[in-house]
């Protein structure tokens, strides 16, 4: 027996503004392919192992003590390793720190966004934008991405100009589509924006696009570059995003952030996982190397892939995505419908995982797809 049971979420006095609402969610499935939320296949080296493990149990010493609320010998790791690969100087007062870049997203808005203010993205792009703008009662804005799934840059000039949104979302390499925004047409949307605009990286090594980390000194009052060690560093299980900016942004979120937000445990495996970053980035080469592999093996079965430089594709053209995504589903592999009509998005595997998913696709389309 489980208390309280027979009450149910409308009988609470919720928000009228969440009444209704789904949570997000991807069906976590135990099956033996696993390509439906962009994570690195590649799980950790056993040196990498050894290390987290050993410097967890360095920590655990002290854990009846706080951690470092400010996380600042983490953001010296991350200021290191985001000027590395980005070629821009950051120091660590350009860095923060939360637990998955969607607490960085939660925090930015709690500190930009909230009730009469807005924040405006192109979608189909990732679904928790409009969740996390609705959670801090943020209006969202909901302007489109052109038929191809590419930003048409005057149209959002047209839409950022007449809605004059306090924040700005722009998705680079965009989920689930894959493409990115070159930093010309990115400089443009920050002229035209009136407020904050964060442009979301989550998918960032993935790409030979330069980073907008280097647009931040031109924009320091209005740029904010969200990322993840979720995705390329194949930290999704250790939750930690972060953001570069203008210190003055950090400033602002340190007036949102709940005190000692990130643990003793997570700064320290994440500054272990920071230190691996040579060895994880070898891996990140790899995933491309059959991301091209899976868009000819796909486009030779006469699949449509719309071009992508993150760790994921969509593709299609399916009569009846759902249906297609259960029969994926009933061969061991799951991938995901992210709701667009006739089109699926698959994760890129490990090569023998790929290899299966392969497989269905043939499967599938010698059959009605
Ligand atoms: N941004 C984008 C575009 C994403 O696809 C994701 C994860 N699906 C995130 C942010 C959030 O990831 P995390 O909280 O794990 O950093």
């Amino acid at each position: 027996s489980t208390p309280g049971r027979d009450t149910t979420l409308a009988e609470l006095p919720i928000r009228d503004d969440l009444r209704g609402k789904s949570p997000y969610g991807a069906p976590q499935l135990p099956v033996s392919v696993v390509l439906n939320t962009n994570e690195n296949p590649h799980p950790p080296s056993q040196a990498l192992v050894d290390d987290i493990a050993e410097a967890v149990r360095d920590c655990a010493g002290a854990l009846h003590r706080y951690p470092d609320r400010d996380a600042v010998a983490l953001r010296t790791d991350l200021a290191d390793y985001l000027g590395e690969i980005t070629g821009v100087e950051l120091t660590y007062q350009n860095l923060w720190a939360a637990n998955g870049s969607n607490e960085i997203l939660q925090q930015v808005l709690q500190a930009f966004g909230g009730p009469g203010r807005s924040a405006l993205g192109f979608t189909p792009s990732y679904s928790m934008h409009p969740i996390i703008s609705d959670g801090t009662q943020t209006t969202w804005l909901d302007a489109k991405r052109a038929a191809d799934f590419s930003l048409d840059v005057e149209y959002a000039l047209g839409e950022i100009t007449a809605r004059a949104p306090d924040v700005v979302f722009v998705t680079s390499p965009n989920n689930p589509t894959g493409g990115s925004i070159t930093i010309d047409d990115l400089r443009r949307v920050l002229e035209a924006a009136p407020g904050i605009v964060i442009v979301d990286e989550a998918y960032g090594e993935f790409s030979d696009q330069p980073s907008a980390v280097t647009l931040i000194d031109e924009y320091p009052a209005k740029l904010i570059v969200s990322r993840t060690m979720s995705k390329a560093f194949a930290f999704a299980g250790g939750r930690l995003g972060y953001l570069a900016a203008a210190p003055a942004m950090i400033d602002a979120l340190q007036l949102v952030r709940l005190p000692y937000h990130l643990s003793v445990l997570t700064q320290a495996a994440a500054r272990v996982a920071l230190r691996h970053s040579t060895e994880t980035l070898a891996g990140v080469a790899a995933i491309v190397a059959e991301r091209r592999r899976v868009v000819a093996a796909l486009t030779g079965m006469g699949y449509d892939v719309v071009p992508s430089d993150a760790n994921f594709i969509l593709f299609g053209d399916f009569a009846d995505a759902p249906a297609s995504w259960q029969h994926y589903l009933d061969h061991g592999v799951l991938i995901r419908d992210v709701g667009i009509a006739h089109r699926l998005r698959a994760t890129i595997g490990l090569p023998a995982e790929n290899d299966v998913f392969l497989d269905v696709s043939r499967n599938l389309a010698a059959t009605d797809r």
